[in-house]
């Protein structure tokens, strides 16, 4: 394999950060995680803008322009000969000293990392998937805002450890007035008497590319798509629920919090989005290869 870090290429063992980066010490830093399908990088550009927003919103310069980002990963998947895969960039704050004051910090480091995708089981998404609400709240936007997608992943991953303490994948997360705001790696969505809802990003959602791929397929089908704040009563009594990620692409919800979802199937909505979601992935992407 090689990793991307500052301009070179290194192999696994030596591809390495400092242990003064601030993304190590501090989780100070931002990252993507992005698609690779039948040779194209998918949504690239979408990626790219927002890693630049959640740059911007924690006042990290990075030392590139979006288009010579864009180049160097698509570069990187070349250098690894893929075409499936997940692309992992990350932009750390860099090397600075003990205390966290990013001034300190010259140089942000961007590393990108091109390897093949560890899928969930399809029996998650032919059967779908039983999920929990936890305790664990979504981060206060007025607080580190869940739409900065920093290198800080431990509020989704104490929400992460509760729900895999009860058996589950994936769990809701609750934001501080009660709302759903998404879950530990997914945006969530209802449907409910042929409309679909999702969570505002003010209820403490990430701005999710899959999730406005989603949005976007679904009113070109005449569907109406609204983005209110939901709470539990609203997803137990939906027709339909599905998470949406770029890992997880679109996974079904059958369950929640012992409630079974609508027939307790994957429904009509959720398969149509699925097939033509697959559709959209053969067919575009920022090609790797000529
Ligand atoms: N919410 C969170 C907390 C995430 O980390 C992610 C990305 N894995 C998503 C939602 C889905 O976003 P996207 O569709 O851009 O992958």
């Amino acid at each position: 394999m090689k990793i991307y870090v500052d301009g070179n290429y290194y192999s696994e063992q030596d591809a390495k950060v400092s242990v003064f980066d601030h993304g190590l010490l501090y989780g100070d830093g931002i990252f993507e995680g992005i698609r690779i399908y039948h040779g194209r990088v998918f949504r690239l550009k979408e990626h790219i803008d927002r890693l630049f927003y959640s740059a911007k919103a924690i006042l990290l310069d990075i030392p590139m322009t979006h288009a010579d980002l864009m180049k160097a990963t698509v570069e990187t998947c070349r250098q690894n000969n893929l075409r499936e895969g997940y692309i992992r960039l990350l932009v750390t704050r860099g090397k600075g000293t003990l205390g966290l004051n990013p001034n300190r910090c010259k140089n942000p480091s961007i590393i990108i990392i091109a390897d093949t995708i560890q899928l969930y089981p399809p029996e998650y998404y032919d059967k779908g998937l039983e999920i929990i609400t936890v305790p664990t709240t979504r981060n206060l936007h007025n607080a580190v805002n869940p739409a900065i997608k920093s290198l800080n992943y431990l509020n989704n991953i104490l929400a992460k450890i509760e729900a895999n303490n009860s058996g589950c994948e994936e769990a809701v997360m609750l934001n501080s007035e009660g709302y759903v705001a998404e879950c530990t790696g997914d945006n969530i969505f209802i449907v409910k008497d042929g409309q679909m809802f999702t969570p505002p990003l003010s209820a403490g959602a990430l701005y999710g590319i899959t999730r406005k791929v989603v949005i976007d397929m679904a009113r070109e089908s005449n569907m109406p798509v609204t983005e209110p704040n939901l709470t539990r009563y609203d997803l137990f009594n939906a027709d339909e629920c599905f998470l949406t990620g770029t890992g997880a692409e679109l996974v079904p919800v059958v369950k929640i919090d012992g409630r079974v979802i609508g027939s307790g199937v994957p429904g009509p909505v959720t398969r149509d989005l699925v097939v033509r979601y697959h559709a959209l992935t053969k067919v575009s992407g920022e090609p790797i290869y000529d």
